[in-house]
């Protein structure tokens, strides 16, 4: 795997856009949660004629915007100790951060493997956390609950519009 470069990201505009190449060219911004794709490449039938962005649900469709000749979505990242996810509150789309945890004994039944067996781990969804912006929940996921404080106290900060890092 090559390493991503990062780039200005045309949504958010900070230097926050990573970039790989495996597959196909990938690009996701660090910043706002946006990302696009090879797939999501616009040609001169405009975004309705787009393969990819036909299968998104309503929801992400109206979440989709366009820059640089691309359909950008919200990302969806689950990672190995947390899951990150855009969700719809009030009409606004915000940031949901929810933690993996462990399945106990009495929901067992709820998270059978198809394949047999039992999920020992889900993504606690019923307890996540909303944020206003995707790089606090990225926040999150490296400083874990103490981060949560700090954030707090951030977005306390940059209201009173000092800021202090
Ligand atoms: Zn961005």
């Amino acid at each position: 795997m090559n390493a991503p470069i990062v780039g200005d990201c045309p949504l958010c505009l900070e230097h926050t856009l990573q970039v790989t190449y495996e597959v196909e060219k990938l690009m996701q911004c660090l910043h706002c949660g946006y990302a696009s794709a090879d797939k999501y490449s616009l040609d001169e039938n405009g975004i309705e004629s787009n393969e990819a962005y036909k299968q998104l649900t309503e929801e992400m469709k109206g979440w989709s915007k366009t820059a640089m000749n691309r359909i950008w979505i919200p990302s969806i990242l689950t990672l190995p100790t947390a899951m990150i996810f855009p969700v719809n509150a009030q009409e606004e789309m915000k940031w949901s951060y929810a933690e993996l945890v462990d399945v106990n004994e009495d929901e067992r039944e709820d998270y059978r493997n198809p394949e047999g067996g039992y999920y020992t781990q889900r993504y606690d969804t019923d307890n996540a956390e909303m944020f206003d912006e995707f790089y606090l929940c990225l926040f999150m996921l490296t400083k874990g609950k103490d981060g949560k404080k700090k954030i707090q106290s951030r977005i306390k900060n940059s209201r009173n519009s000092t800021r202090q890092d």
